[in-house]
């Protein structure tokens, strides 16, 4: 059974129904002004490992993911840089697309552009009027939420008895200060779309909830985002399906913030550390094990020690499975792994079996024992697939030119020739790789630690 923590009943509950084939899956995307940072990376590998672990588990997963490429953030960066919105906004969403690739994310099955549904959110935005559930006014069109039948279902608020000024904005044309904008009406210069209400842009509430049922239908399995959407922005698109008729999400899901000393890591306080930078500083695997490996709903620390620490892990496991050829998965010990993500995605546990794993194996091989140390190494594999960590070969690939100079460096050794030894360690060391003489021979592994320039700037941005 499946499980997975819902914001909406605020327990673990079933997600999967007996006999279910297709899960759908509406994730919200970036708003493409600037580069991803780390809070946005933790968010799409979250929803990345829990698509993997249905589509393991045999369901045909749908994810759609919008991208929000009109939006006051964007307009204002096109006005600083003396360009248009739609350069802003491409130049980002193929920054976002190529550092969530290097991150080991599969792209979604769609992913919507709002300014490519604006059609269809004037049509919802048309239908709510009628219902009489939402107002024009001077500035645009606004929801009642005085009609919405149940508002404050995710947040748990009672708002009845909210203060007006406090977490919402005061807007003399609003009936009540938690009704919210559906369509906003700008001056004509400014970049908009014509509408029944003037020429203006759609509020982000209405674009998310518009898409959603547009391609998954006015029910789907799962809504989720970071937990910093889940007021105002979840609560408005759910109140909007209430308006509508729509059933919307069976599920809610939300990821934990991503800190700093102890601070949530957002652009308005700005310790955001670029997650495009930390991708080239420690390697793409390196960030998804430092997001994977703690509880999605906890808040996550992270800083230069933490991703330090996880390509140290990641090297842990590398260097194991380059100790020799993959034997047959022991169907158990994954089955037990599974388990654990199964149960609200401990991936904690999960963790911490496929690290009891690697020191199983380390030792299996150390007692000379190569057939159950393959086995376990065709395990850990599997674990790190389900996971989106498995490396490539390349990441495991050590190159013909290093072993002959391993072996040409031995054969130095025995015939005491120091120098042509230590010129052979100095050829394999610059093409990466470390080397270690023990009692049983020379070990060669790769060295990943990377140490360029680039990386450098990386962990200097991570101190400030
Ligand atoms: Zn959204």
């Amino acid at each position: 059974m499946t499980t997975l923590f819902d914001t909406m009943t605020g327990s673990v509950t079933q997600l999967i129904n007996p006999g279910q084939e297709t899960f759908s899956l509406y994730v919200c995307g970036p708003t493409v002004q600037d580069r991803p940072h780390l809070g946005h990376g933790r968010i799409v590998a979250t929803y990345d490992l829990l698509r993997r672990h249905l589509q393991h588990k045999g369901l045909h997963v749908n994810l759609v993911m919008n991208v929000t490429d009109i939006d006051d953030k964007i307009i204002t960066r096109a006005a600083e840089e003396s360009t248009s919105a739609e350069e802003i906004a491409s130049r980002y969403e193929a920054i976002w697309w190529e550092t969530m690739d290097q991150l080991g994310v599969d792209r979604p099955d769609a992913t919507p552009h709002a300014t490519e549904w604006v059609q269809a959110m004037i049509v919802k935005i048309a239908m709510m009027i009628d219902a009489k559930a939402a107002y024009v006014v001077e500035d645009g069109v606004y929801l009642r939420i005085a009609s919405v039948p149940h508002y404050g279902l995710l947040t748990k608020q009672d708002f009845d008895h909210l203060q007006p000024g406090n977490r919402v904005e005061i807007n003399q044309s609003k009936e009540s200060p938690l009704d919210f904008a559906l369509w906003k009406r700008v001056e004509a210069h400014e970049v908009g779309f014509a509408s029944p209400w003037g020429y203006g842009r759609p509020g982000w509430h209405t674009e998310c909830v518009t898409m959603s049922i547009e391609l998954l239908g006015t029910t789907f399995d799962l809504h989720g985002g970071g937990m910093d959407l889940i007021f105002p922005h979840h609560e408005n698109e759910l109140a909007q399906a209430q308006v509508l008729g729509a059933p919307f999400a069976r599920h809610w899901a939300h990821v934990g913030f991503v800190e700093m000393n102890g601070e949530k890591m957002s652009k308005s306080i700005g310790n955001t550390l670029d997650l495009t930078e930390a991708v080239r500083g420690f390697g793409g695997r390196a960030v998804r094990l430092a997001y994977l490996r703690a509880y999605y709903r906890s808040p996550l620390e992270m800083s230069e020690a933490t991703l330090n620490d996880a390509l140290a892990s990641l090297n842990r496991i590398d260097n194991f499975l380059e100790r020799g050829p993959f034997g047959q998965v022991e169907a158990d010990t994954l089955a037990t792994f599974v388990d654990a993500l199964d149960n609200d995605l401990d991936t904690p546990t999960a963790f911490s079996l496929l690290f009891d794993q690697v020191r199983e194996g380390n030792t299996r091989y150390d007692q000379r024992q190569s057939g159950p140390a393959a086995d376990t190494a065709a395990t850990v594999y599997a674990m790190l697939d389900w996971l989106g960590l498995a490396p490539t070969t390349e990441d495991l690939f050590i190159p013909p030119e290093i072993s002959e100079a391993v072996e040409a460096r031995q054969q130095a050794k025995q015939r005491r020739d120091y120098a042509q030894a230590d010129a052979l360690r100095a050829v394999i060391e610059a093409a990466g790789f470390a080397i270690f003489d023990t009692k049983d021979g020379t070990e060669l592994r790769k060295d990943r630690r990377l140490a360029t320039d680039e990386s450098l700037d990386a962990t200097s941005s991570l101190d400030s």
